[in-house]
């Protein structure tokens, strides 16, 4: 395995430290499936149901810019597993998420989900099935109900009020002046960087996709609050196909499966366990981690 070449000094932090929003997942929260720039191939069938074995090809892609971001890169992630990505900055961690909903299309290789290329999925039925969790939580100025329907248009009452149960959102909305018809954002009540995200946590609940994308951000959130959001982001992942952004340690620990993300592409990936036997770049970083263990 002629990988681990890369000097030591090159990764400066298994945990990213400064998270940028995704111009792709924003606008992808803000429009759904309105994407004007790809269009469905003839014949794409309506993706429901899927299990979530998703498998990354001799995936390659670059932004355009003539620059590869990622090149050759090889990934199965079997259903219901929760795979964790850590690397340093700009290593192409959220690449590798936004080609999944297909925010961008590969240059060369295929992704696929459940053996079907995600290119002959449409694309709205796609998004539909894969969820997205991030620290910007678009929210906008209607009601506390019509916010968490965002998840699923269209969702009854019982449904809204069961997710926002799930997300533990419940007991923050009976204590509102209005309850569920309480308006938030400018005109309205403000809500808290914890209740934001249960907010989004709620949305996924109810939009109940089986793949979830967190990509998780060391936030302003006190660490009892982000306790707390952890629990519910776990209760969210049970029985999803997870892919996380990980910048948190328990989440890393946590998680089925590590991979390593560097310049060079996937490095390594195994448990927690097995990187820290292995003694590659994982044990290094982790090694090194008392200087950013504080997450
Ligand atoms: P990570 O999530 O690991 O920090 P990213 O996937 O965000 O890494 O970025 C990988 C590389 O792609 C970086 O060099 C970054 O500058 C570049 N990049 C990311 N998003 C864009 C974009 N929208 N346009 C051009 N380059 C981008
Ligand atoms: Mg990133």
């Amino acid at each position: 395995v002629g990988v681990f070449v890369r000097p030591i000094e090159k990764i400066n932090s298994v945990i990213e430290t400064y998270p940028k929003g995704i111009a792709g997942f924003r606008r992808y929260t803000e429009l759904l499936d309105t994407e004007p720039d790809i269009a469905d191939r003839a014949g794409a069938v309506t993706a429901s149901g899927l299990k979530g074995d998703i498998k990354y090809r001799g995936v390659s892609f670059g932004y355009g810019d003539g620059k590869p971001v990622l090149r050759d890169i090889d990934l199965t992630i079997r259903a219901g597993e929760t795979i964790a990505f850590v690397g340093p900055s700009g290593a192409g961690k959220t690449t590798i998420c936004s080609l999944l909903p297909r925010f961008y299309e590969v240059s060369a290789g295929r992704i696929s989900i459940d053996g079907i290329d995600i290119r002959d999925m449409t694309l709205a039925s796609l998004r539909g099935q894969i969820g997205i969790v991030q620290q910007d939580v678009f929210l906008f100025g209607g009601s506390i109900r019509e916010n968490i329907a965002y998840g699923r248009l269209g969702a009854s009452d019982d449904a809204i009020a069961d997710a926002a149960r799930r997300a533990q959102l419940d007991g923050m909305i009976s204590g509102l002046p209005a309850g569920y018809d309480t308006i938030i954002g400018e005109r309205g009540v403000k809500l808290s960087g914890g209740q934001k995200q249960r907010l989004a946590i709620a949305r996924m609940f109810l939009k109940n996709p089986p793949i979830l994308i967190l990509d998780e951000a060391t936030s302003a959130l006190d660490t009892e609050t982000e306790r707390e959001i952890q629990k519910s982001l776990a209760e969210l992942a049970e029985g999803r196909t997870t892919l996380v952004i990980a910048h948190r340690l328990a989440t890393i620990r946590g998680a089925d499966r590590i991979v390593v993300v560097s310049e060079s592409g996937v490095v390594e990936q195994g448990s927690h366990s097995e990187l820290i036997r292995a003694g590659g770049i994982y044990r290094r970083l982790h090694d090194a981690q008392h200087l950013v263990s504080s997450r």
